[in-house]
């Protein structure tokens, strides 16, 4: 049998780190197996739903690397992988439940079916339908609903008995036959409910693994009776455990970013991302902790998948950023850097005409970065001259390191060839010449030239300023 998993979202918002972690499960689960990632768009609630949250939806999922095999925006034999593109599919399936009677049409306003809420509410029971209750409720008023033209809604009757779920990660589930009353499968405005809509999709989309948040494990004894009642094979339902902030509490704005798009904008590699949320509740069999997703691909098993909430700690996923930043090639950290630095800090023909040394410059910072948004302020150290530190001055002027400076200034003015093996030896030959301790003379040399007491390597930041600048700062300083 094929495996065949899908991400399904609703386009209502910008896609969340918790999202991710669900379809990278989803996807890892497919790829694992040999099987298809399919992504469709749950898109009924139309209120809600914008074209723009889809496109920005299925954009952070190229850009996270997750490709899917079906979807809404490619061929396959499953679709239309919209469901706004589904609405006669749910009609159609509603229509048969009614007609085998295992469901019912409702004539009552959604206010009345409220009150009714409120009542059961008051009597402290739960708010669970039955087919008596709302057809009580719609027998006074009836024929003013059909006079008025309106559509029914229609309920699903639920099967009254227990059920146990065995869910791939939380065990056995049961779920009392008083848990679910019956509930609406289509509204009257002709959309379907979600756990209609979705059932009808996974089960003729062959969806033979639902694996999703375990927010929805309420749902999953709805989708359940669901399946029965068509004669539908039940897939395996995987409900992963919610992903909590520092605090313990649930995930949210309050912890920090938590969309895909702030951490584009912020400059996060979508490869430290995936390998990030990916130990979010899964675990390499080695505990290793750095991977690809290919290398994931082959081991990702939802055997390794804790039932336990995860914590979302974005310093480390910052952390893993740097790592990965330090890990790229020069092409992909000059293409990946550009929309950080163009047009703040170069013009395109800039960024273009001076790319080798954009990227020995940037190769410089790798060390200190762990988000590529702080190149700019970073990269300020080539450009921006330091201000005299006096007091500098004056201790370095006890220790007699202005006569070494001197020398340097020389030497850097007589080299032919300005390349980094001969600033090396130059500098050093200033050292040796001058007779004085090597830390005197290149600790307040880095503060002189970058203004700074730490950053990158010190002669490949002289190369990188040029002859005329450094001996420009090194003068400036001199004159104290
Ligand atoms: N559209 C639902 C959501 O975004 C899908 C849930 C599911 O995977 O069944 O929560």
């Amino acid at each position: 049998m094929e495996i065949r998993t899908r991400f399904a979202p609703s386009p209502t918002g910008y896609l969340h780190v918790g999202g991710v972690r669900t379809a990278l499960f989803s996807f890892l689960y497919a790829r694992r197996h040999g099987g298809k990632f399919i992504l469709r768009i749950e898109d009924t609630d139309l209120e809600r739903s914008e074209r723009i949250f889809e496109d920005q939806l299925l954009d952070d999922l190229k850009w996270l690397g997750l490709n899917w095999d079906e979807g809404p925006d490619t061929d396959g034999s499953y679709g239309p992988y919209r469901q706004s593109d589904r609405l006669e599919v749910y009609r159609k399936f509603a229509n048969k439940l009614v007609e085998e009677g295992k469901a019912y049409e409702v004539y009552a306003e959604p206010d009345d079916i409220g009150k009714l809420r409120e009542e059961i509410l008051a009597k402290s029971q739960a708010p669970h339908y039955t087919r008596e209750m709302l057809e009580k409720l719609s027998t006074e008023k009836i024929d003013e609903y059909k006079m008025s033209g309106k559509k029914p809604a229609i309920y699903f009757s639920m099967p009254r008995k227990d059920w146990i779920l065995n869910d791939l990660v939380k065990g056995d589930v049961n779920f009392t036959e008083d848990s679910t009353g019956d509930f609406a499968i289509m509204r009257s405005s002709g959309l379907p409910t979600y756990n209609f809509a979705v059932v009808v999709d996974d089960a003729l989309m062959k969806i033979t693994h639902v694996i999703r948040g375990d927010d929805h494990l309420s749902n999953t004894v709805k989708q359940m009776a669901l399946y029965e009642s068509f004669g539908f094979p039940l897939p395996a339902f995987a409900h992963l455990s919610t992903i909590l902030g520092p605090d313990r509490t649930r995930l949210s704005k309050r912890h920090g970013s938590t969309s895909v798009g702030e951490y584009r904008k912020r400059g996060f590699l979508p490869e430290a991302l995936v390998n990030y949320l990916a130990l979010l509740g899964w675990s390499h069999p080695e505990q290793k902790e750095m991977m690809s997703i290919e290398e994931m691909e082959k081991l990702f098993d939802l055997d390794r998948v804790s039932k336990n909430p995860a914590v979302y700690d974005e310093k480390k996923l910052t952390w893993m950023n740097g790592r990965y930043i330090r890990e790229v090639s020069d092409e992909r950290l000059y293409e990946t850097s550009k929309p950080f630095i163009v047009p703040k800090m170069f013009s395109e023909e800039e960024y273009v005409s001076n790319k080798k040394w954009i990227i020995q410059s940037i190769k410089s910072l790798k060390t200190e970065l762990e988000e590529l948004s702080q190149l700019s302020e970073k990269m300020e150290i080539f450009f921006v001259k330091p201000e005299v530190d006096h007091d500098l001055f004056v201790t370095v002027e006890k220790s007699g390191v202005i006569q070494a400076y001197k020398i340097l200034i020389d030497l850097y003015e007589s080299i032919d060839d300005w390349n980094v093996e001969k600033i090396t030896e130059v500098t050093k030959k200033a050292v040796k010449d001058s007779k004085i301790k090597a830390s005197d003379f290149y600790h307040p040399l880095r503060k002189i030239l970058t203004g700074k007491e730490s950053g990158p390597d010190l002669v490949e930041f002289i190369f990188l300023i040029g002859r005329e600048n450094t001996i420009a700062r090194l003068r400036k300083f001199l004159e104290g």
